[in-house]
C-alpha cells in the first residue's frame, strides 16, 4: 500500500501543471532537489481571479519585525500563464508588485526567489524573518519571502507542495496534509497564518516535549554539530512549565514549534529570533561543543521572550498590529506592550520561578539601565513605537532596555496600588478578556483601559514617563519592593543608536556589523564604515572588555574638544588588509547614568509585602 502511494504521488507530481484543477486556492510546488546556487524556482496553479487585470504582492513587511524589508526584490523572472500555456502580460509595477493583464483567464504563475541569507543588498534582512536556501543542506522557509497574495485574495486557502531531498523533513506547526519520504503538503486557510508559520526543511534532529494540553517540537539545524535538540530539553521543559504555571496551569496554545538555526556563515550582523502564534525561529552562532551549555543558558531567555509573545502581540493588540497591512504597515504607539512588556516577562518568570535567583536578577535590571541609558531618554516611548519604522529607527533597541524597564516599574506599582493583589499580568488578562486575539484594541484608548483596570496613579505614570518624556523615577519604584537604585552621571559621546558588533574569528578583532544611525555626526566625521575591524581608541587597544566604553565612561569621561582616534584593519576587494587611522573632535556629548542596584537590608513590612506578592510568595 505503501508503495502504491508513492508511485502514485511520483505520477501526480510529473503531471502536475496539466492536472491539477484551478480552483479557489493557491496551489504552490516548490522542488527543493532544484534548488540551483542560492535561488528556487516557485511554480503557482492560481485561485480563479474575477478581474480583467490583478496584482501578484509579496509583503513589504510582516508582523513582529518593525522593519520594511520588501520582499519583492528577491523575485525574479516573474510569469504568468493562461490554462493553454500562453504567456500573459506582466508589468513590475513596484519593489513588491506585479500587475498582470488578461488575469480572468489566469492560471499559472512562475518565478525564481533568491535567497535573503548572506545577501550584501541594503537592507539586510535579519535572518529570523528571512529566507535560506542551501541545497541538500538547509532550507527555511519564512512563507512571505516565497509565497505572495493576489490583492483582494488573502483569505483564500493555500495548499504548498514540497519535493524534497531524501532523510529531509520540513520542521513546522502548520499543518501537514501528508508527508512521505519524498514530498511534503500543508495547508493554510488563508495568507496571514502562511505568513506566521515558518518550516525548516532539513535532515531532522528533533524531539517533542509533551504537556496535558500541547505538543512542543523542538528543531535544531547545527552544520557543526555544536548544539543538538537533545541539549534543549532540560533548559525548555524547566521553562515551559514555569510559563505554564505563571499563566494560571496552562499552555496557551495545543502546539508549538522552537526551530533553532545556528549558523556558521556570515549574517546579517545581528543573533535572534522571531514571535509566531505556534512557533519560533531563532538564528544564532554555530558554537563550538565546548560552548553548548553557555548558548542552551543564552536561548532559554530568548526562548521565553518568544514564547510570551503568545500573551501580546499575538493575542492583544491594536488594530495597526491585528489587521495587519503587508504593504502599507503602520505603526502602533505600544511597542513597550509588545516589546517591552515581553522582555520583562522573559526574566521575571524565569526569576519569580526560582530559575534564575534575585541577585541574577538584579544584575540583568542593572544592565538594562545602563543600556538604556545609551538611547535618548528625552523622547517618548509612544513616540518612538509610532517612529520605529523611520524618523526613530535608530532609538528601536531600546524596546528591549528600556520597553522591559516600562514593564518592570509598572507591575512594581500596580502591586503597591492594590496592596499587592494585582499585578500586570491581571491587567493584561481582563485586556485580554475584553479584546483578544481577534478583536483588536484601538490604539488611543489602551491607556484609558488600564487606568480604569488599576488606579489614577498607574495613570499618571503612564501619561508622564511612557506618553510622556520626563525620566522614570527608578529609585522611587524599585524602592517599593526593597531595591536599591543608585545612579552615577557621567558623559559620552553622542553616537546616536551606537553600532552593532560582531567578532572576526579570524582575527580575533571587534568588527562593525552594523552602523545603527547613518546621519550621526560623530561617526560620520570619523569615517567609520560598517566591515571595519576595531584595533584601538586613542592608543589603547579595543577588547571584548572595553568595547562599551570606547566612547565614553565613568573611568573615561569625554568632553566636548577632545580629540578621537581610532585606527581600524579596512579590507579592499581583493581581501588585503589596510590599517587606517580615523580622527575627529568630539563636538556633542550627552550624559548617560552608571547604575548600581542592590537589595535593601531592612525592609519595612509594606516593602515586604509588595515584595512577597511580587514574586508570587
Ligand atoms: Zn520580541
Amino acid at each position: 500500500m505503501k508503495n502504491f502511494i508513492l508511485i502514485f504521488i511520483i505520477f501526480l507530481s510529473v503531471n502536475v501543471f496539466s492536472q491539477t484543477e484551478q480552483n479557489d486556492s493557491y496551489n504552490f510546488f516548490v522542488d527543493l532537489n532544484n534548488a540551483e546556487g542560492n535561488t528556487l524556482s516557485v511554480d503557482l496553479i492560481t485561485p480563479v481571479i474575477h478581474s480583467s487585470t490583478i496584482e501578484y504582492k509579496f509583503p513589504a513587511m510582516v508582523p513582529g519585525t518593525y522593519k520594511v524589508y520588501n520582499f519583492g526584490r528577491f523575485v525574479s523572472e516573474l510569469k504568468a500563464f493562461d490554462k493553454s500555456g500562453s504567456e500573459l502580460q506582466t508589468f513590475s509595477k513596484d519593489v513588491n508588485t506585479w500587475e498582470i493583464s488578461g488575469a480572468d483567464n489566469l492560471y499559472r504563475l512562475t518565478y525564481k526567489v533568491r535567497e535573503t541569507f548572506g545577501d550584501t543588498t541594503r537592507p539586510y534582512v535579519f535572518e529570523p524573518v528571512g529566507t535560506c536556501i542551501k541545497k541538500d543542506t538547509v532550507f527555511v522557509f519564512n512563507n512571505h519571502g516565497f509565497f505572495g497574495y493576489f490583492d483582494g485574495y488573502l483569505e483564500n486557502d493555500y495548499r504548498i507542495t514540497f519535493r524534497k531531498p531524501e532523510g529531509f523533513y520540513g520542521s513546522t506547526s502548520l499543518d501537514a496534509v501528508y508527508r512521505n519520504d519524498s514530498e511534503e503538503v500543508f495547508h493554510s486557510g488563508d495568507y496571514q497564518f502562511l505568513v506566521d508559520d515558518p518550516i525548516m526543511f532539513n535532515v531532522p534532529d528533533t524531539l517533542t516535549i509533551n504537556f496535558d494540553e500541547s505538543e512542543v517540537l523542538v528543531s535544531v539545524f547545527s552544520p557543526g554539530k555544536g548544539i543538538k535538540a537533545s541539549d534543549m530539553k532540560d533548559k525548555l521543559t524547566t521553562l515551559l512549565n514555569a510559563i505554564r504555571n505563571y499563566l494560571g496551569g496552562k499552555l496557551p496554545s495545543d502546539k508549538y514549534s522552537f526551530l533553532y538555526f545556528f549558523s556558521n556563515e556570515k549574517g546579517s550582523g545581528g543573533f535572534g529570533a522571531l514571535e509566531h502564534n505556534l512557533s519560533s525561529l531563532y538564528y544564532m552562532p554555530d558554537v563550538p561543543r565546548q560552548a553548548a551549555t553557555y548558548m542552551v543558558d543564552q536561548l532559554q531567555g530568548t526562548s521565553a521572550h518568544e514564547f510570551y509573545h503568545i500573551v501580546t502581540p499575538l493575542n492583544l493588540h491594536s488594530e495597526e498590529i491585528g489587521i495587519f497591512d503587508f504593504n502599507n504597515p503602520k505603526m502602533s504607539r505600544h511597542l513597550w506592550l509588545y516589546e517591552g512588556v515581553t522582555e520583562y516577562h522573559a526574566d521575571y518568570i524565569r526569576l519569580r520561578e526560582n530559575i534564575i535567583s534575585e541577585d541574577d536578577y538584579i544584575k540583568i535590571i542593572e544592565d538594562k539601565l545602563n543600556g538604556a541609558s545609551k538611547y535618548n531618554d528625552t523622547l517618548a516611548f509612544t513616540e518612538l513605537s509610532l517612529g520605529a519604522l523611520d524618523k526613530h529607527e535608530d532609538q528601536y533597541l531600546n524596546v528591549y532596555q528600556k520597553g522591559a524597564l516600562i514593564g518592570l516599574c509598572l507591575d512594581i506599582l500596580i502591586r503597591n496600588e492594590s496592596d499587592g493583589r494585582q499585578g500586570i499580568q491581571d491587567v493584561i488578562n481582563e485586556l485580554t478578556k475584553k479584546y483578544g486575539m481577534n478583536n483588536p484594541f484601538k490604539d488611543e484608548n489602551l491607556f484609558k483601559d488600564i487606568e480604569e483596570l488599576t488606579s489614577p496613579k498607574v495613570g499618571e505614570f503612564i501619561k508622564k514617563y511612557l506618553d510622556g518624556y520626563e525620566k522614570i523615577p527608578y529609585k522611587e519604584i524599585l524602592g517599593l519592593v526593597g531595591i536599591d537604585v543608585e545612579s552615577m552621571p557621567y558623559s559620552v559621546v553622542n553616537t546616536g543608536g551606537g553600532l552593532s558588533m560582531g567578532f572576526n574569528q579570524k582575527t580575533f578583532r571587534l568588527v562593525i556589523e552594523k552602523i545603527e544611525n547613518s546621519n550621526n555626526e560623530f561617526i560620520n566625521s570619523l569615517g567609520l564604515k560598517a566591515g571595519d575591524e576595531l584595533i584601538s581608541v586613542n592608543g589603547a587597544n579595543i577588547n571584548f572588555m572595553n568595547v562599551r566604553s570606547m566612547f565614553g565612561s565613568m573611568k573615561n569621561q569625554i568632553k566636548k574638544g577632545d580629540d578621537i582616534e581610532i585606527v581600524v584593519a579596512r579590507f579592499d576587494e581583493k581581501g588585503n588588509e589596510n590599517q587606517i587611522a580615523l580622527k575627529t573632535k568630539v563636538k556633542e556629548t550627552k550624559t548617560a547614568y552608571e547604575y548600581k542596584l542592590k537589595e535593601i537590608a531592612d525592609v519595612n513590612e509594606k516593602q515586604k509585602k509588595i515584595k512577597n506578592a511580587w514574586l508570587g510568595k
